[in-house]
């Protein structure tokens, strides 16, 4: 008898995840509570809604790591990407997508499929029984939201991301910069060098701080009301506080001794630590803004330190429910606490149209291949996949989980080639050939 794999919300992950399991062989039903129930953001009622923006970015698959994604995608017999190629706009290097016809297609595709069928209502409670894929988005409904609280405790249920910037490691002057935990606080050595520290004069902390109060700021969207707390105020909402707010609070330079001036106490200091187990990446702590991202990029190299800085992720404040996956998900991308459940898309800690979608294709194989009784391993390190997918179920801080983008910081380094911005085209150009060739293997086992 055919399997039934039920798929809750059928955005960018949960259409994906639908068309990759009904083409493995299973019977699937799409839970979407659209147009019954809205959200403030979604128009219409079809699947697979772009909310904002009509780009999937880069379409790179050599330099660039969402270019990357699409590939894997397309190789994959991705119907998010099919659609997105035949609703194409011209858009330089990025895919641009006419929104509508887009989605509609997604639809009316998912829709004909034999062993699909779309059932329009919200769903509010955890099944206990059967086969799910949890695919609700950043803008999970109310109800659904409370029974997953219920079930993975409050703290691992996050309703607003507050995104401090990713720095590439090899990109900051370790010439000013030095590594000390502040009080060097840790019983080993690592622990009491676990922050980056980049110091600066008071003329420089001034001058930074007009910086963030002149800066353009993004507004909220409509019905996303700034429901920020104290505990994470964007950083130019605590200088309008006071100019002293930011030493006192994420800048405050007491307990650090600069270890390249040790006679010269900074007046503040902007402290980065280790976003991911690589130690590639590295999070501006306490720096979750709501400044343009044209804007962060200027007031950030101010840093002394980060002036030639290279960002993998800008910050950010949004309204976003996701789950903290690296201690609820195992690798399959199933819930630790009830394995007949998988997560997938934004819900999971990934960020973005490209990356939601990815997550739902994983999401979408891994499950039926399991269902139909021949479990697959997940996705290989080395491929984009892979190396996200690794991210938000072990990689990253469980502690201080924010959702991420696909980018090269994720990747293992590759051996023998040179670090730093020199290196950069041949590295990228290494990444890429060795994420194809892990992913067609991957893809091969399962032909
Ligand atoms: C305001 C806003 C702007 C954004 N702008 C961009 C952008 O410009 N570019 C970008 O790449 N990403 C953007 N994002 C992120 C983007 O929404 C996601 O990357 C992508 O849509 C996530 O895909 P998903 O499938 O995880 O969720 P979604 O595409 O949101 O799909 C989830 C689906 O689940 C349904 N659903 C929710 N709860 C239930 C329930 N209880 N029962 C049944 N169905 C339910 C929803 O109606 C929805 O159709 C934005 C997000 C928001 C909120």
């Amino acid at each position: 008898m055919t399997q039934t794999l039920h798929i809750i919300g059928g955005g960018m992950a949960g259409s994906e995840a639908a068309w990759q399991a009904a083409n493995m062989g299973l019977n699937v039903v799409i839970h979407e509570m659209r147009p019954k129930v809205e959200t403030f953001a979604h128009r219409t009622g079809n699947l697979a809604e772009m909310v904002c923006s009509n780009s999937f970015r880069s379409d790179d698959s050599e330099q660039n790591a969402v270019g990357l994604l699409h590939w894997e995608m397309r190789a994959a017999n991705g119907l998010i990407m099919q659609m997105a190629d035949k609703h194409r706009l011209p858009a330089g290097g990025a895919l641009a997508v006419d929104r509508d016809p887009f989605a509609q297609s997604v639809t009316d595709t998912l829709l004909a499929h034999p062993r699909i069928q779309v059932a329009y209502g919200e769903i509010t409670e955890l099944p206990s029984e059967g086969h799910w894929i949890i695919a609700t988005g950043p803008l999970t409904s109310a109800g659904l939201g409370g029974a997953i609280q219920a079930e993975t405790g409050a703290d691992a249920l996050a309703f607003f991301d507050a995104i401090a910037p990713i720095v590439y490691a090899d990109s900051i002057n370790m010439d000013i910069a030095w590594l000390q935990s502040r009080y060097d606080k840790g019983d080993t050595e690592e622990e009491q060098k676990a922050y980056l520290n980049c110091p600066m004069t008071k003329d420089q902390y001034e001058a930074f701080i007009d910086a963030l109060l002149a800066a353009d700021k993004a507004e909220f969207h409509e019905g996303e009301t700034a429901g920020y707390f104290d505990g994470c105020l964007p950083i130019e909402v605590m200088a309008e506080r006071g100019r002293e707010t930011l030493r006192h609070g994420p800048m405050k330079p007491v307990g650090l001794t600069n270890a390249h001036d040790p006679d010269n106490k900074p007046y503040a200091v902007v402290q980065l630590r280790r976003d991911n187990a690589l130690g590639t990446l590295l999070n501006i702590v306490g720096f979750q803004t709501k400044m343009k991202y044209g804007a962060q990029t200027e007031v950030f190299k101010m840093i002394p330190g980060l002036e030639e800085a290279s960002f993998a992720r800008l910050g950010g404040i949004h309204r976003n429910t996701f789950i903290n996956s690296p201690t609820l998900l195992d690798d399959q991308m199933r819930l630790k606490s009830r394995p007949n459940i998988r997560f997938a898309g934004q819900i999971t800690g990934v960020e973005g149209y490209v990356e939601s979608a990815a997550m739902g294709l994983l999401a979408g194989r891994l499950a039926a291949a399991e269902i139909l009784g021949t479990p697959l391993p997940t996705a290989p390190l080395n491929s984009a996949m892979g190396a996200l997918v690794h991210h938000i179920t072990g990689g990253a801080e469980a502690k201080t989980f924010q959702p991420m983008n696909v980018n090269f910081g994720l990747f293992q380094p590759v051996d023998g080639l040179k670090g730093g911005r020199r290196g950069r085209k041949d590295r990228y150009k290494a990444y890429t050939d060795r994420a194809k060739e892990a992913w067609q293997n991957w893809l091969s086992t399962q032909s």
